[in-house]
């Protein structure tokens, strides 16, 4: 039996949902652990042999060819802006509220002068709207003392700005600058690479890392995008539908809902 059969069957043996992956996470550390040659790397459940990784890449782009940032914007600052709104809320409530945010605050020097409860009003119902709103009068601030009002565009000054982590960073550098300065590791790009075998990490950094390792570099913001319109509409958190998935050969998810191998 290989290693990922044994690391299946453990799987099954659990109860359905959530305690599979979890069984998986922890069958899979000890090899991650020592993850020196080839064979440990497969212990450890990871797939990343290049020709299997450029197959998947090409069927990711066939199946969304056009696979783009859900996110309403009209430059940079609006994209940032409405990232920022988008952690822990739907890409489609961030789009009802921006319109409105952006017609009241149409600049960073606009949100720079506006008070807190005035942005909080704004954003009320994208949640923790306190601390977006504080992120994004911040960043407005800084952007206009220290950036001349315009968003940067590199990886080193975009973080130092308040609300601002790598996974926002990479989203603007990409979408608003074609930039590829890394790759964007939300929580559909972290389920998907688990699954597909991609990483073991679950620190979106790390994840982010090995990504690195394995994409190549003119692949890091479209496949972002692709994997994350897979996660929407096929690869979905609790009951992916792998019967209609074109990864589904090149797929050993433990928890998969329907398996050809
Ligand atoms: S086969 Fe299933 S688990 Fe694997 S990528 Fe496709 S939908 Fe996700």
């Amino acid at each position: 039996m290989t290693a990922r059969k044994a690391v299946k069957k453990a799987a099954a043996g659990k109860k359905a949902g959530a305690a599979v992956s979890k069984t998986r996470a922890t069958a899979a550390k000890p090899a991650a652990k020592q993850a020196k040659s080839p064979a440990a790397i497969k212990d450890a459940g990871l797939e990343l042999d290049p020709a299997r990784i450029a197959e998947l890449l090409r069927r990711l782009r066939a199946a969304y060819p056009d696979a783009e940032c859900a996110l309403l914007h009209r430059n940079a600052w609006e994209l940032l802006v409405a990232t920022i709104l988008s952690a822990q809320c739907t890409d489609a409530r961030v789009n009802m509220v921006t319109p409105g945010l952006f017609r009241k605050f149409p600049s960073p020097a606009a949100f720079a002068e506006a008070s807190l409860p005035a942005i909080e009003e704004e954003i009320r119902s994208t949640g923790f709207y306190h601390n977006k709103a504080k992120s994004i009068s911040s960043a407005a601030k800084r952007l206009v003392s220290e950036f001349g009002g315009k968003v940067p565009q590199t990886m080193d000054e975009l973080l130092t700005l308040p609300g601002v982590a790598r996974k926002t960073a990479n989203v603007v550098l990409g979408v608003a600058f074609q930039k590829a300065e890394g790759v964007v590791v939300d929580t559909h790009v972290l389920r998907l690479s688990h699954r597909l075998g991609l990483t073991r990490a679950e620190d979106p950094k790390r994840v982010e890392e090995d990504l690195m390792r394995v994409i190549p570099r003119d692949r890091w913001i479209a496949f972002s995008h692709e994997m994350i319109h897979h996660g929407r509409q096929i690869c979905i958190a609790r009951k992916p539908r792998c019967a209609e998935c074109p990864l589904e050969t090149l797929c050993h998810a433990a928890d998969k809902t329907e398996s050809s191998h």
